[in-house]
């Protein structure tokens, strides 16, 4: 008989109580891939949108894409980790569960001296603010850079990347409580949502800034653009308040020749070599004190739903983990 463990799935898309727990085999990994014991599996925006219906899955549905946890078994052609190791990855599928597959080349050295749960908690947002900063509009001094949600995951390790580099920071947040967060951080300005675009404005001369980051989406993706300078840069990462509907692009005109991109993480982590890259960078910062993880929640497994609940009540700060 094959071994079983607790998995949480869901049979329809729906609210957060669609996330039932359950019983599966544990899965044997192909010739490419590694299985892996979970430690702890990292909570993101983008299962709240697949749970809900809003991005297409298949099911029975299991979440999740990032990990951490002991190398258990690997596949016949897997060279590069060996079972006993420890590893992290953004992309793998299914890692709301006792153990998960993960392709062997989308896998993360974790260092020995660093927690499992800050190594469960880095990949998936800080290889995301990672490619953001670094690549989609490369941060550098002098610039003026606008982040949404600025307390949060991807917010808060992406202030935490462009402050170094000499950016300014002007961070939007929803709450007194987060914008302390955001200026602990390091943000220079905070502003309220509220017509953001005249705050920007006002802090920049007129001139507006030269990358607004947005991943709040529907609510606040018009005033982004309005925020944003002349052939400067809107960075639409996300739709925590719903998708942004199509629009016509001559508003990139008429607001100045912006350039607007959409990107996703596997957009810049296109082989091995980029992976890595991004990821001792993202290692390199934490082990020299520059980059804090914060760890805003974490649950049991069997509690997917409650952690789902609390990150889209907008209450969150960091990131949510669920532990196996
Ligand atoms: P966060 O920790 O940032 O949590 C989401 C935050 O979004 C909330 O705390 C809240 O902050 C803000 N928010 C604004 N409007 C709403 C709303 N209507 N409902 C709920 N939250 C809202 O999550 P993550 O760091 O995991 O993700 C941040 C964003 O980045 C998400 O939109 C996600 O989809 C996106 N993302 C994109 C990736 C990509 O490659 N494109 C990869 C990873 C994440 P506040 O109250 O301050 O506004």
């Amino acid at each position: 008989m094959n071994e079983t463990m607790q998995v949480i799935s869901a049979e329809r898309a729906g609210g957060p109580d669609v996330l039932r727990v359950g019983t599966q085999d544990v899965p044997e990994p192909g010739p490419r891939q590694v299985l892996v014991r979970t430690e702890a599996t990292g909570v993101n925006f983008i299962e709240t949108y697949q749970r809900a219906g809003v991005y297409p899955v298949s099911y029975p549905f299991v979440p999740g894409t990032e990990g951490c946890g002991e190398v258990v078994a690997v596949g016949a052609d897997v060279t590069e980790v060996a079972v006993g190791q420890r590893i992290a990855t953004a992309e793998a599928s299914r890692t709301y569960a006792e153990h998960f597959l993960v392709d062997a080349d989308r896998t993360l050295p974790v260092p020995a001296d660093m927690d499992p749960r800050v190594a469960a908690a880095l990949p998936l947002q800080g290889l995301t603010a990672h490619y953001l900063v670094r690549s989609t509009f490369p941060v550098g001094p002098g610039h003026t850079a606008v982040i949404t949600a600025a307390s949060g995951g991807v917010g808060g390790l992406a202030i935490q990347l462009m402050k170094p580099v000499g950016a300014t920071v002007i961070a939007l947040t929803s709450t007194p409580e987060k914008a302390e967060t955001a200026r602990g951080l390091g943000a220079d300005h905070v502003l309220p949502y509220e017509d953001f675009a005249s705050g920007v404005r006002e802090l920049t001369d007129g001139a507006g800034a030269d990358v607004v980051y947005d991943s709040v989406g529907r609510a606040t993706f018009d005033a982004s653009l309005k925020a944003t300078r002349v052939r400067g840069t809107t960075v639409l990462f996300g739709g925590a308040s719903g998708q942004v509907p199509p629009f016509d692009l001559q508003r990139l005109n008429s607001e100045g020749g912006l350039y607007v991109t959409r990107p996703s993480l596997a957009h810049y982590t296109r082989d091995a070599e980029e992976r890595q890259w991004r990821w001792r960078d993202l290692v390199d910062a934490v082990g020299d004190g520059a980059l804090t993880v914060r760890v805003g929640g974490t649950y049991p497994l069997a509690d997917a739903a409650a952690a789902h609940r609390d990150l889209e009540s907008r209450a969150t700060q960091g990131k949510l983990l669920l532990i196996p």
